[in-house]
């Protein structure tokens, strides 16, 4: 099937003595092959969680994960042991994070830690390792692929090391690459560098990438697909050009009303700000959690939670403006 990953009804709650707390409710999206799929909100909207669940990184024993299912072209990642995880993870799934000097270890060289996957999950010998991330190297464009390979991680640049951990997350040619905020810690020009390349690689190798963001300036260059997270939900879900022209949740609707036109610096498209806060996940305000903040809410919307509701050409939005069908009970006659 064209589809490489498909999530229903993914579900993480934190469970403690105060309580269960549920930090992503009900989330489904699909990735297609060779897709470039977004997940974008603000912090604590669940974006990296979703990740974490995906990956079975969530903390145990309070984090407690369950999906009707995660199908992984045709492993179903929801009934997987923690040790099926194990062989999951790094090899048909991986990861890269913002910030890859904290997954990498300083006193280890680099090739070492990128061709550790290898070493798990094929076992092959150390000269084998070491040939192939050499050409891992030459495929993320790591100029002197040769002479950095002995190198240790304090040794190369911002840049360099993202590119290093990007090789890593692609060496056991996983179907899926998870990319937690890849460029968010390095300058712009570099950032630039880096996307192009997961661009470059998504053409030249066909890996379906989650780009996880609060960037909409890196939503709109890179991504097919585009989820918009609130609150642990994801409210609208639409093709990137529909996102865009035809924003359809209020809450989508205020983060593009404050980008700056184009042609402003990247980092001044970073997530604008919308008043208010995203609210406590351990004190949802009733009906639509956006309520609080939006500018359309109508009384309806602090009694009922709003369903997603199809716009056609699978374009989704979980706000009552889209259901009219269920609004008009509120008062008129049916
Ligand atoms: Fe605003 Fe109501 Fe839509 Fe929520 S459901 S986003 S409060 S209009
Ligand atoms: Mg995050």
């Amino acid at each position: 099937s064209d589809t490489v990953l498909s999530v229903r009804e993914l579900r993480t709650e934190f469970r403690g003595d105060r309580g269960n707390v549920r930090v992503l409710d009900d989330i489904s999206f699909d990735v297609g092959r060779g897709r470039i799929v977004g997940l974008v909100g603000e912090s604590g909207s669940g974006k990296s969680m979703t990740a974490l669940s995906l990956m079975g990184l969530v903390p145990k024993p309070q984090g407690h994960v369950s999906a009707k299912s995660i199908m992984l072209d045709g492993t179903d990642l929801a009934t997987l042991t923690p040790d099926g995880m194990r062989r999951i993870r790094g090899s048909e799934i991986s990861m890269v994070f913002q910030e890859p000097m904290t997954s990498l270890n300083p006193v280890r060289k680099i090739w070492d830690q990128v061709g550790e996957p290898l070493a798990i999950h094929h076992g092959l010998k150390r000269r084998q390792i070491r040939d192939r991330v050499l050409e891992m190297f030459e495929l993320v464009g790591i100029p002197e692929p040769k002479a950095r390979l002995d190198a240790y991680p304090h040794e190369l640049s911002g840049g360099l090391r993202q590119r290093a951990m990007i090789a890593m997350g692609l060496i056991c040619e996983p179907k899926l690459l998870i990319a937690d905020e890849p460029t968010t810690a390095l300058d712009v020009t570099t950032q630039s560098q880096i996307l192009r390349l997961m661009l470059d690689l998504r053409d030249r190798v066909g890996t379906a990438i989650i780009m996880i963001t609060h960037d909409l300036g890196i939503i709109a260059e890179m991504c097919d697909e585009v989820n918009v997270m609130y609150a642990g939900q994801i409210v609208e879900q639409a093709n990137v050009f529909d996102l865009f022209e035809r924003p359809s949740h209020p809450y989508t609707r205020g983060l593009l009303a404050s980008i700056p036109k184009a042609g402003a610096a990247r980092v001044s498209r970073r997530m604008p700000s919308i008043p208010g806060m995203v609210p406590n996940l351990a004190k949802l305000p009733p009906g639509c959690r956006f309520g609080p903040r939006c500018g359309d809410a109508m009384p309806i919307c602090q009694q009922r939670v709003p369903e997603l509701v199809g716009l056609g050409q699978g374009h989704v939005a979980g706000c009552w403006l889209h259901a009219p069908q269920e609004t008009s009970g509120q008062g008129a006659a049916p």
